[in-house]
């Protein structure tokens, strides 16, 4: 099983990914995020934090690192059987890098030509103001990809391709204590024989 969790900066999402990995009842769980920690992953992390990174450029480099991610993590697990949780995959992608590439179902197919289809993907849902409130407390605002209008082109992206998915939308506005027992409850339903 392949599952996925996705959402625009702030949700809180790599909060959750941490709790669950730090979960006992998870311990058969596989947790990778993307960008990965490989070379591309590393460049793209740099590039990122720097802003003034090419479009076309980190569009190539996302490809490249999910290829790497695929290819060495994600079907070797799943040809084992073994379950994975993805703190990003090519949602973001195409939600993200979408908002200078408007062509979401290009992105999409070039994407699902080599990344296997996930089984669940896992939807943190907050309004931008939320979101941006989350990340201006947090770090000052400083990334590129935490404007208002680039996030508002995000959610949108993601509201376009989400139906595309077997998903489940939970609201990130709640406790993360509750958020938490939601979310694991519905991947323990997942992994249930
Ligand atoms: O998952 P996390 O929020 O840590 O992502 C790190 C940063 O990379 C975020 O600021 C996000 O906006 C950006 N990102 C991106 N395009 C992607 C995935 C993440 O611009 N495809």
């Amino acid at each position: 099983k392949l599952f996925v969790l996705e959402g625009i900066d702030g949700v809180g999402k790599s909060t959750i990914f941490q709790m669950l990995k730090e979960d006992l009842s998870f311990s058969d769980l596989i947790f990778s995020f993307e960008p990965t920690t490989g070379p591309y992953g590393q460049k793209l992390r740099r590039l990122l934090s720097e802003k003034k990174a090419d479009p076309r450029e980190l569009l190539n480099l996302f490809i490249s690192d999910r290829k790497e991610h695929v290819e060495k993590l994600i079907l070797p697990a799943l040809k084992k059987g073994k379950p994975i949780l993805l703190d990003r995959y090519y949602l973001s992608t195409v939600a993200y890098q979408g908002v200078e590439f408007s062509n979401l179902l290009e992105l999409l197919r070039t994407n699902e030509t080599f990344a296997p289809l996930p089984d669940l993907v896992i939807y943190l849902d907050l309004s931008v103001e939320q979101a941006l409130q989350r990340v201006i407390s947090r770090n000052q605002g400083k990334s590129l990809f935490e404007r208002e209008e680039f996030l508002r082109s995000v959610s949108h992206n993601y509201e376009e391709i989400l139906p595309l998915f077997r998903h489940v939308r939970l609201p990130a506005w709640k406790t993360l204590e509750s958020l938490y027992s939601d979310i694991k409850e519905l991947i323990q339903s997942y992994l249930r024989p």
